[in-house]
């Protein structure tokens, strides 16, 4: 079969599950709250049993630590699928809202509505959890789900593949494997929302195909997250923080830190905290610690490589091409025109540049992108306000990293560049459905005065 015939089949193929599913949420089956929970509680049975296959996939494919598995990706999709099944009857059901005077006799409900078919395009940094913690919100919301996971994390892939054919039919949820092209071939059919998690570039991406059909997208996206570390901060804790935020996946991470600002008067405490943190997590030699990820493939590896160039290597600096590992790397003097600021690093190099001011720091970010992530450290109240308050970006911590995921009662998303939409916990339910408003009118009466009658309307009464 040549290539093309190839791609005829698969764009074939794909047509013929959304159409299925088209038919299957039809049925009205998938808007059951009790099959919604249903679909959970086997959701969350299969990933119990396949933990061990998600871990050994998670170590071929990153290189990630059975612990770090289970910290950053079945863990949380455990608690996630534990706390929406706990509140899904009360969210699903339609909400009473007040009603003005103007309408009086009526009674006014918000239905929250399943969009219908919905496709998940995920990335590969986190493959377990940015495929199946959408499908959470989808499922919850009552839809439909295409899921598309990276190519580039192909064990883990194949385990969802497993894992989701072994527990939901095609018409309901299905796993399309694939490349860009598949991605594409999917991006031509008409879903009614998507789900995009990935890069800057191809959300744009996505985003021009939607408008063709006005779908509704959720862009979930990355860029450039500073952290900020004031002169009180305690530095043994920020450069703890830091590190674990910076060098869990080896930097591969959405809301990892992308760089480092720091008082100029405590950059050499950083430097040598750094230093020892790094080696109290990964040891003398990082490029072959366990608990160390490797870098996801050879393209992402010179890349990264190319920027060991771009400053004076405080602390690492060594790679290893045969494995795809890079040191935990702290960069200083760094240009902020050199090619490592320019775009996301999304490896394991940090670069640290200082301010005299807290202000000067402010103003160095604002005149970047809008970041997914902002972490600032200090002591003092009075400046962890003002910089929540003066700076737009996703979503951050006071005096750690990367937390603010933890929490279920948080949004999660970009502003800007860095992604449009939320979700996890109530803001997935919320991001798969749509606000259908009714207005229940009475029969009982009827107010005249809205009507343009030719007579007084209150003689006709
Ligand atoms: P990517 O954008 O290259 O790919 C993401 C997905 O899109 C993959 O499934 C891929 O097959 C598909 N894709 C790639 N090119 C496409 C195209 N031209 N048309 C249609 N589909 C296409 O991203 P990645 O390299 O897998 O992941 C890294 C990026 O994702 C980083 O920028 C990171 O910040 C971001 N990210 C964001 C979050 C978040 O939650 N905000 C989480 C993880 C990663």
């Amino acid at each position: 079969m040549t290539s093309l015939e190839w791609r005829q089949g698969e764009r074939m193929e794909v047509q013929a599950i959304f159409e299925k599913q088209r038919s299957f949420y039809l049925t009205g089956k998938t808007k059951e709250v009790s099959f919604r929970l249903e679909s959970l509680l086997k959701l969350q049975h299969a990933i119990k049993r396949y933990e061990p296959d998600i871990s050994t996939a998670l170590k071929k494919d990153l290189h990630r630590s059975e612990f770090e598995a289970y910290l950053t990706e079945i863990g949380p999709l455990l608690d996630e699928i534990k706390y929406v099944s706990k509140h899904l009857k009360a969210w699903a059901k339609p909400k009473k809202v007040a009603t003005p005077q103007v309408l009086l006799g009526s009674k006014s409900y918000v239905y929250p509505e399943p969009y219908g078919v919905t496709l998940i395009i995920s990335p590969w940094n986190y493959p377990c959890n940015l495929a199946l913690m959408p499908l959470v919100g989808a499922i919850a919301a009552g839809n439909c789900a295409v899921l598309k996971p990276s190519e580039w994390a192909p064990h883990t892939s194949r385990v969802i593949v497993q894992m989701i054919k072994g527990i939901f039919e095609d018409e309901y949820v299905a796993v399309i494997e694939g490349d860009v092209k598949t991605s594409q071939a999917l991006l031509e059919l008409p879903f009614d929302h998507i789900f995009f998690t990935g890069s800057v570039q191809v959300g744009k991406i996505i985003m021009e195909k939607a408008a063709k059909t006005l779908t509704p997208v959720t862009l979930e996206l990355g860029g450039k997250s500073p952290a900020i570390i004031e002169k009180d901060a305690n530095m043994e804790l920020a450069a703890r923080r830091i590190s674990w935020g910076k060098w869990m996946n080896a930097g591969q991470t959405c809301v990892a830190p992308d760089y480092v600002l720091v008082h100029e008067e405590r950059k050499e405490a950083l430097l040598a905290q750094l230093k020892h943190e790094i080696e109290r997590f990964y040891g003398d030699n990082p490029l072959i610690s366990e608990n160390y990820g490797h870098i996801v493939n050879e393209r992402h590896f010179a890349r990264l490589e190319k920027f060991l160039q771009d400053g004076e290597i405080a602390i690492g600096g060594k790679a290893d091409p045969e494995h795809c590992v890079i040191e935990p790397t702290v960069l200083t003097g760094v240009s902020w025109e050199a090619p490592v600021m320019q775009e996301e690093i999304f490896g394991p190099i940090l670069p640290v540049f200082t301010f005299a001011e807290l202000d000067d720091a402010l103003a160095t970010i604002r005149k970047q992108d809008k970041p997914l992530a902002l972490y600032f450290f200090s002591e003092d109240e009075k400046k962890q306000e003002k910089v929540i308050q003066a700076l737009p970006f996703g979503g951050g911590c006071i005096n750690d990293t990367i937390i603010h995921l933890g929490n279920p009662h948080l949004p999660f998303g970009g502003v800007g560049t860095s992604g449009l939409g939320h979700y996890h916990g109530k803001y997935s339910f919320d991001c798969f459905s749509h606000k259908k408003a009714i207005v229940k009118q009475t029969t009982q009466f009827d107010i005249p005065f809205r009507y343009p009658f030719k007579k007084n309307a209150l003689n006709w009464l």
